[in-house]
C-alpha cells in the first residue's frame, strides 16, 4: 500500500450542501483527511474566515498565481475565480495525509488530468427543485445570482458521468456515510497500471 496520501475531490452544484457534508466529514471522525483551502476572488460572506474557508484575493494577485505557476487548477465560477494552490496539496499529499478537494467540475477535471489516482466523487441533490430552495434559503444571494448558480447546477449534473462516485445527499449522515465507504475501499484497491 502507498504511504501517500488519497486525493479526494468532491464536486457538486452549488448549493448542494458540500460543505455541510464536508464539516460533518470533520466532526464523525471517520476520516483524518486536510482540507486545501481554495483561493478565490468572491467577497467573503458573512462567518466565511479568511485562511479558512477560502483566501481571499483580488483579480490581479489571482492571475499573479496563476502565471507564476503557483496553481493547481483553476475556473471561473459565474463572475468569480477560483483555483487550488499547488504546493500545499503537494506536501500534505506526500506527508501520507488524504487531502479533501472542494471544487467545481471544470477544475475538477483538470486535476483529473495532472492526478489520476485520486478519488472523484461527484455530490448530487435530490432534486432541482430542493437545490434551488437550498440556495433560496440560504439567503445570501440576489436573485439575478440564484438564476446564475441554477442554470450553472444544470450544465454540472450533466458532467456526473466523468466521476468515478455518485454520492446523494439526501441526508447529510448518510452523504458522509457513503463518501466514508468510497475512501475506505480506495484505500485498498489495487493501483490502477
Ligand atoms: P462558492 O462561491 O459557493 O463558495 O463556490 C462556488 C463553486 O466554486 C463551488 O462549486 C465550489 O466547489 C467551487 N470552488 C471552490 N473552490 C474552488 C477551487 O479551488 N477550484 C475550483 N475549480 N472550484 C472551486
Amino acid at each position: 500500500m502507498s504511504e501517500k496520501g488519497l486525493l479526494i475531490v468532491l464536486s457538486g452544484p452549488s448549493g448542494v450542501g458540500k460543505g455541510t457534508v464536508r464539516q460533518k466529514m470533520v466532526e464523525s471522525k471517520l476520516f483524518e483527511f486536510q482540507y486545501s483551502v481554495s483561493m478565490t476572488t468572491r467577497k467573503p460572506r458573512p462567518g466565511e474566515v479568511d485562511g479558512e474557508d477560502y483566501y481571499f484575493t483580488t483579480k490581479d494577485k489571482f492571475k499573479e498565481a496563476i502565471a507564476n505557476g503557483k496553481m493547481l487548477e483553476h475556473a471561473q465560477y459565474v463572475d468569480n475565480f477560483y483555483g487550488t494552490p499547488l504546493t500545499p496539496v503537494k506536501k500534505m499529499l506526500a506527508e501520507g495525509h488524504d487531502v479533501l478537494l472542494e471544487i467545481e467540475v471544470n477544475g475538477a477535471m483538470k486535476v483529473r488530468e495532472k492526478m489520476p489516482d485520486g478519488v472523484f466523487i461527484f455530490l448530487t441533490p435530490p432534486d432541482l427543485m430542493e437545490l434551488k430552495d437550498r440556495i433560496t434559503k440560504r439567503g445570501t444571494d440576489a436573485a439575478a445570482v440564484i438564476e446564475k448558480r441554477m442554470a450553472q447546477a444544470k450544465v454540472e449534473i450533466m458532467m456526473m458521468e466523468n466521476y468515478d462516485y455518485a454520492v446523494v445527499n439526501d441526508k447529510v449522515e448518510n452523504a458522509v456515510n457513503r463518501i466514508k465507504d468510497i475512501v475506505s475501499s480506495e484505500h485498498v484497491r489495487v493501483p490502477r497500471v
